[in-house]
């Protein structure tokens, strides 16, 4: 953990453009309620082949509105040097500065992966587009990407995002402490030296969490899903044995020196702010 102690901490909160009223009702509560706690940025999702292009910037423009810094997400998979480049042009002309590059995942039934095939190609890309001045950030994977051939190779594949230009990374979520360490350890035995910043999932339905954990690699540790198995439909229970479990989980990484948090908000704020004042959390230092 040693390379990453010398950042600065920062916090950051990441939004999905929403796709019904009511969801545009409630990001809007949610961006007012997140933005009194002064994040460091505010991210917002794409949908791999533009699928969420148009939401992605209106939910970008509601941040800028806020006068808070907005980071939006980028894919790659399923789309072009041209789409890319546009995209960015638009993104400029509303003062973003720096953006999360990924490659997504290729929709069902979609097999033409277009002009990008990994993330590494589309920091690439942005680089020689933006310059040195831009911010990038990438995905990683403590637990390993469902994809990687080995946590070996998934490793080579953040060290060659970092070597195209990435200055700073976000974690898949995870609930295993020992799977971040042990990965930040080996990124810094691999000559990786940029923060690696833990994203945090709340933990406040079992049946969501459980669905995205399948999809993305995450591990439910037993211990925690016997537990919530154990709670049912009592949600009030597992809001507050997730707060316990989740507080314990920052407290402990951020006591260990890591470099900030991003929380996965779901558009969400009460679970943030709920996180946020168990912490004793301030904005940016
Ligand atoms: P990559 O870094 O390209 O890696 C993908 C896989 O390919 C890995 O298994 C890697 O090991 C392997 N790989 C890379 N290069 C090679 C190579 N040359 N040869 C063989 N294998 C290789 N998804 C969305 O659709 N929209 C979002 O906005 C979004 N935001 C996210 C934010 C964060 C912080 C995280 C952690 C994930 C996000 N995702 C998002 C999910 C992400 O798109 C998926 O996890 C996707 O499967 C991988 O994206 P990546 O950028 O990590 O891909």
């Amino acid at each position: 953990m040693e390379s990453q102690q010398k950042y600065p901490k920062h916090y950051s909160f990441e939004f999905f453009p929403p796709r019904t009223d009511k969801g545009k009702t409630t990001i809007a509560k949610t961006l007012d309620e997140l933005s009194k706690l002064k994040p460091a940025y505010m991210s917002c999702t794409y949908g791999a082949g533009g699928t969420t292009q148009v939401g992605t910037y209106d939910t970008v423009k509601l941040i800028v509105d806020r006068q808070q810094t907005a980071v939006p997400h980028i894919t790659c998979i399923g789309s072009s040097k041209g789409v890319i480049c546009n995209l960015l042009k638009t993104y400029t002309e509303l003062g973003v500065k720096r953006v999360v590059a990924l490659r997504g995942d290729l929709p069902q039934g979609q097999s033409d992966p277009g002009e990008f095939h990994y993330a590494n190609e589309l920091v690439t890309f942005i680089r020689e587009e933006m310059g040195e001045d831009f911010g990038i950030e990438v995905a990683c994977y403590p637990e390993v990407h469902p994809q990687a051939p080995s946590a070996r190779a998934d490793i080579e594949n953040f060290k060659r995002k970092v070597g195209a230009g990435a200055n700073c990374a976000i974690t898949q979520y995870f609930f295993n402490i020992d799977a971040y360490f042990r990965f930040v350890d080996e990124c810094e035995q691999s000559d990786i030296h940029i923060p690696i910043v833990p994203g945090i999932m709340p933990i406040t339905n079992y049946t969501q969490l459980a669905k995205f954990s399948d999809l993305c690699g995450a591990e439910i540790p037993r211990w925690i899903r016997k537990r919530l198995e154990d709670y049912g439909d009592d949600l009030e229970s597992i809001r507050a044995f997730g707060l316990d479990v989740v507080s314990e989980l920052c407290r402990r990484l951020l006591d260990a020196g890591c470099p900030g948090l991003h929380f996965y908000t779901l558009n969400k704020h009460e679970p943030i702010v709920a996180l946020w004042q168990r912490l004793g959390l301030k904005g940016p230092v």
